[in-house]
């Protein structure tokens, strides 16, 4: 075990009886059942490793994950707005090792060597695989926008990824005096979540019309269009007037550059200034998956959608945000489905038998207030002839539907998916 005592190796995999169950580096032994590796115990991680070990009891799966307790982005917006505390986004993967068996390990994956199907942790323990799911999420374009970089987050913080960022957020609002301006930075599309920054700006509103009535928000952003556009305005109309403005490239042209210390955004025509400046960067898969050579030059990772296997390299799965899965957003929902596909068509190939004809879903609700929230839904299916995702069916909260309900729905998902892939 290079680099790594037999203690060390025991307190990351949290139990001496996981040790056999490893193709770790050096070890003779051949392994007598197929392993499965998977990089990430998200929303898309955490759901195939219960639903292999659904499918088929037999199969070693391991989860490697280092956060704990790993913060759901879904409902971070809530937590910014005030009405939430940060522990109520933490999620724990401990279950399934108790329920369904998988292997936890906490630790970062540093490399993977995709000719001898193994990966390497930081700490040196190196675990070999039959087939890797690669599920890491995004990572951020440091180097996409002048004056953005992650030093410059600590001042101007994204909140993309929930955690210290989402509490830095929250603490900037609440040290705003009244009368101040928000800005919010949306990113171009592909980005996670998109309907996220709109959300974002309503709840904002919403703590701000009770405690700060004489504060503005405006949204700058990098796109013409944006998701639930239409339905998000008419709220705002109802609910926020005058409060939330949003800037499209028609009206200031594209940002040019971010000055965090003075909390200002240079477009190509204009210059705003904030007191709280929100940047959600452009992003890109997870680094380890470009790192590995899953992704093209468009950041993100091709897969098979009817197994989501990677196109670039073999024996290896992408799912969740990191993959390319258009006309699928970029959402927990969205990683959940695939992540029951990927699982199913590995526990088929396994087996020794065909996978499946795939249905995938999604559906993204949008609170704009804790009692009024919107949606938009996805059902799709892989065209036989071009092997691509198609949506067979779409739609969007109608103009005339109860928000209210719409909100209770919002918050039973939210329970859903949580017991879905944590429990
Ligand atoms: C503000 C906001 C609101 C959102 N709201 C919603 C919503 O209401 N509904 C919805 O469906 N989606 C929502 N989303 C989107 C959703 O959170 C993401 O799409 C989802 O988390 C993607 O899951 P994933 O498994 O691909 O990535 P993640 O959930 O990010 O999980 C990736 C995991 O991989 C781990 N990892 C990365 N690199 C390594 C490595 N080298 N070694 C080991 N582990 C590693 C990370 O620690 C992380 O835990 C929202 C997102 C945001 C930002």
């Amino acid at each position: 075990m290079p680099g790594l005592s037999r203690r060390r190796f025991i307190q990351l995999t949290g139990a001496a009886g996981c040790l056999s169950f490893f193709g770790c580096s050096g070890a003779e032994r051949k392994p007598s059942k197929a392993r499965v590796l998977i990089i990430g115990g998200g929303y898309g991680g955490a759901t195939a490793a219960k639903y292999i070990k659904l499918f088929d009891r037999a199969i070693d799966v391991t989860l490697i994950e280092p956060s704990k307790p790993y913060f759901s982005c879904s409902g971070s917006n809530e937590v910014i707005a005030g009405l939430h505390e940060l522990a109520w986004l933490g999620r724990s993967q401990d279950p399934l090792a108790a329920t369904y068996g998988v292997h936890l390990v906490r630790a970062k994956v540093a490399a993977i060597d995709p000719s001898r199907r193994r990966a390497q942790l930081e700490q040196g323990l190196r675990l070999d695989y039959d087939r890797l799911i690669m599920a890491p999420g995004i990572d951020f374009r440091w180097d996409a926008l002048a004056g953005y970089d992650e030093k410059a987050s600590e001042i101007a913080p994204h909140a993309w990824k929930a955690g210290p960022q989402t509490l830095l957020l929250r603490q900037q609002l609440e040290a705003m005096p009244d009368g101040g301006v928000v800005m919010i930075t949306a990113p171009a599309n592909p980005y996670r979540c998109p309907p996220g920054p709109y959300e974002r700006a309503s709840l904002i509103a919403y703590y701000l019309k009770r405690q700060k009535p004489r504060s503005k928000i405006l949204i700058i952003d990098a796109k013409a269009q944006f998701s639930k556009q239409a339905l998000f305005e008419q709220g705002w109309k109802d609910l926020y007037p005058g409060m939330i403005e949003w800037i499209s490239p028609a009206d200031s042209g594209s940002i040019e550059e971010v000055i965090a210390e003075a909390r200002t955004v240079l477009t190509e025509f204009d210059e705003y200034h904030a007191d709280v400046l929100n940047v959600i960067p452009p992003q890109k898969a997870g680094l380890l998956a470009e790192r590995t050579g899953l992704t093209d030059k468009s950041g993100w990772c091709p897969v098979d959608p009817r197994s989501f296997a990677s196109t670039l390299l073999p024996n290896i799965h992408v799912i969740g945000d990191a993959c390319i899965a258009t006309p699928m957003p970029k959402s927990a929902f969205a990683a959940n489905s695939q992540a029951k596909v990927c699982a199913a068509a590995i526990v088929a190939v396994l087996n020794g038998r065909q996978p499946g004809a795939p249905s995938l879903l999604n559906n993204c609700y949008s609170f704009l207030e804790p009692n009024y929230a919107i949606s938009i839904t996805g059902v799709y299916e892989v065209s036989g002839r071009s092997k691509q995702i198609v949506a067979t069916s779409a739609g969007e909260t109608p103009m005339h539907a109860d928000r209210r309900r719409e909100a209770d729905y919002a918050r039973a998902w939210q329970k859903n998916i949580e017991a879905d892939v944590f429990r």
